[in-house]
C-alpha cells in the first residue's frame, strides 16, 4: 500500500494542507493500491505563488538555459524508463505495448521542443516594426489520467521553451505517475518554483487554476464538458487558453483500400489505449458493397485480440480506468442494442476469466447510422461503429457530420486519392494510411474537439504574447 502525500511546490516536497484521500484502485483487479492526499485552494494558490515569483528570473533565461534544463528533464526522465512504463500498466491499465510506444514519444517530445528552442525567431521584423515573442506568464496545465504523464512532459517541454512557468494539475487517479515524474523533474534541478505540480480535485485545485488571476493561460487537455466550464471561467480573467478536448474520430477505408492492412489498423485505430483515447478511430467509414468482405476480415481480427493483464506484452486491450468507466462503456454498448445497431463481434459483459478487473469485450457494432448515440457521442471504451456508405462524397460527408474533429484517418492505395479527400475532413490531424505522431505538426481539434493547438509552432506560439515595437523615424 502506497501514500502519496507529497506535492511539489517552489522545489520541494511538502505535505498539502488539503486533509482529505483519494483512494487509489487498481483496474485490473479493483484492489486497493494506495492512496494519495489531496491538494486544496490553498495549496494552489501557494503553487501560484511560486510559479509568479520564479517567472520574474526565469522569463530572462537564455535559449541555451533552457536548453540545457530540457536535457537534464530527458535525461532523468530516461534513467526510470522501466518505472515509467511499469507504472502505467500498474495505475490505469494502460497495456505494456502502448505503455512503451508513449514512453518512447514522450523522450522524442524534448528533442522536438529542443530543436523548436534552437531553430525559433523570438524576435521578427513584420512591416517596420520589431514584433517580440515574450513568455505570456504563468500557465495552468490540467490534465486527465489517460496519458498522464506524455502530457505533462509536452506541455512542461512547451513552457520551458516559452520561459514560463507552471502549476500541474494531473487527474487524481494518476497520482503514482505523478509521482514519479514529479522524483524525475526534481532531480533534473530546475530552478525553483519553475514547475510545481498539486495533486487534487478538479473541482477544487483546477478550479482555483481556472479562477486564479496570476494564471496567464491555461493548458488543458481532459473532456469536451469540463473544457467548457474552464473557458467560462478563465474569460473572466481574460486567460488564453488552449483546449484539447474529446473526439469521434471518422476512418475512412475507400474502395481501393488494402484491406488487410487497412482493416487491422483501423482496429487498433479504434482500441488503442483500451480505446480510452481522444484520438480513437471509433467511427469506421466503409464501403456499402465491401461490408461483407470486411466483416470477415474484422472477425479474424478481433478474435485474435487478447484483453487482459496489461502486463503482459501480447496483450492489446487492458481494462477500463474505472469501474465508472467500465459501467460507462457497458451502457453505450447497451444503448446501441436500443438504438438497433447490430452486434458483430464482443458484446455486454466482462470477458471470462476477468471478472475481477475492469475489463470490456472488445465490440463492433454494424448497421450503424451516424444520427445514432453510438456514432455522435464519445464512449472512451473499445468500442466501434461500422457505417457504410455510397459514395466518397457521402463518406466525405459522413465522417464530417459530427460536433467534433480532433483527428480522423483516411485509407487508399491511390495516395492522390486519399490527399484529395483528407483535404476535405473538417479535423485537426488526418492520418493517411497509417497511425503516426508529427511532434513539430500541430495538434488540436476543429469544432468541439477544442480551441487552439499543441506541439511545433503554434503550440509555442500559444505560450507567447507578440509586442509589437513602432518606432517613428
Ligand atoms: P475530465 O475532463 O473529466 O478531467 C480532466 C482534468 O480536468 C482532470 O485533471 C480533472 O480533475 C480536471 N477537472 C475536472 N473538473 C474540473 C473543473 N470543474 N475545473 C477544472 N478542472 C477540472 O477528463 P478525463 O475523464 O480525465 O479524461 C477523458 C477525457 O479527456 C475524454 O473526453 C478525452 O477525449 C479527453 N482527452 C483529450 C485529449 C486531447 O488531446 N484532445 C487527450 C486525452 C484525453
Amino acid at each position: 500500500m502506497k501514500t502519496i502525500d507529497k506535492i511539489y511546490i517552489n522545489g520541494e516536497f511538502v505535505t498539502p494542507q488539503g486533509t482529505e484521500y483519494f483512494d487509489l484502485i487498481s483496474p485490473t483487479t479493483n484492489e486497493k493500491l494506495g492512496k494519495v492526499r489531496l491538494g486544496n485552494t490553498e495549496d494552489t494558490q501557494n503553487a501560484i505563488r511560486a510559479a509568479k515569483n520564479a517567472f520574474k528570473t526565469f522569463s530572462k533565461t537564455t535559449a541555451s538555459e533552457r536548453i540545457q534544463y530540457l536535457t537534464n528533464i530527458k535525461s532523468s526522465v530516461e534513467k526510470r524508463k522501466n518505472d515509467f512504463i511499469n507504472v502505467m500498466t500498474e495505475e490505469y491499465g494502460g497495456t505494456l505495448q502502448f505503455a512503451t510506444i508513449s514512453y518512447e514519444y514522450m523522450l522524442k517530445g524534448f528533442d522536438s521542443a529542443i530543436d523548436l528552442l534552437k531553430s525559433y525567431d523570438f524576435t521578427k521584423t513584420m512591416g517596420q516594426s520589431e514584433v517580440q515573442m515574450t513568455p505570456i506568464g504563468v500557465v495552468g496545465i490540467i490534465i486527465p489520467w489517460n496519458s498522464s504523464n506524455g502530457f505533462i512532459a509536452s506541455k512542461l517541454a512547451t513552457v520551458i521553451v516559452a520561459g514560463c512557468t507552471t502549476v500541474i494539475k494531473p487527474s487524481e487517479m494518476s497520482a503514482q505517475q505523478t509521482q514519479l515524474m514529479m522524483e524525475c523533474l526534481h532531480h533534473a534541478q530546475l530552478p525553483k518554483g519553475v514547475v510545481n505540480i498539486v495533486n487534487g480535485l478538479g473541482e477544487i485545485v483546477g478550479a482555483e487554476i481556472s479562477r486564479n488571476p496570476d494564471i496567464a493561460k491555461i493548458s488543458f487537455t481532459g473532456s469536451t464538458n469540463v473544457g467548457k466550464i474552464i473557458a467560462k471561467e478563465a474569460i473572466n480573467s481574460m486567460k488564453r487558453v488552449t483546449l484539447e478536448l474529446g473526439g469521434k474520430s471518422p476512418n475512412i477505408i475507400l474502395d481501393d483500400a488494402d484491406f488487410p492492412k487497412a482493416i487491422p489498423l483501423a482496429i487498433a485505430a479504434a482500441f488503442m489505449n483500451n480505446g480510452q483515447a481522444c484520438i480513437a478511430g471509433t467511427r469506421l467509414l466503409i464501403p456499402e458493397n465491401k461490408l461483407e468482405e470486411i466483416k470477415l476480415i474484422i472477425k479474424e481480427i478481433t478474435s485474435n485480440i487478447i484483453v487482459g493483464d496489461p502486463k503482459n506484452p501480447n496483450t492489446a486491450v487492458g481494462p477500463m480506468v474505472s469501474t465508472k468507466q467500465y459501467n460507462r462503456v457497458q451502457d453505450y454498448i447497451q444503448i446501441g442494442i436500443n438504438e438497433g445497431a447490430e452486434i458483430l463481434t464482443g458484446g455486454l459483459g466482462k470477458p471470462d476469466g476477468l471478472e475481477n478487473g475492469n475489463f470490456v469485450k472488445p465490440t463492433v457494432f454494424i448497421n450503424v447510422n451516424n444520427q445514432m448515440r453510438i456514432a455522435k457521442e464519445e464512449i472512451f471504451g473499445p468500442v466501434l461503429s461500422i457505417i457504410t456508405y455510397k459514395t466518397e462524397e457521402e463518406a466525405i460527408e459522413i465522417a464530417n457530420d459530427t460536433t467534433y474533429g480532433l483527428q480522423a484517418y483516411v485509407s487508399s492505395s491511390d495516395e492522390k486519392r486519399a490527399h484529395n479527400v483528407a483535404s476535405q475532413i473538417n479535423a485537426g490531424r488526418v492520418q493517411i494510411n497509417g497511425i503516426g505522431h508529427d511532434p513539430m505538426a500541430p495538434f488540436g481539434g476543429f469544432k468541439q474537439s477544442g480551441i487552439g493547438r499543441e506541439f511545433g509552432t503554434f503550440g509555442l506560439e500559444a505560450y507567447l504574447e507578440p509586442r509589437a515595437l513602432i518606432q517613428q523615424k
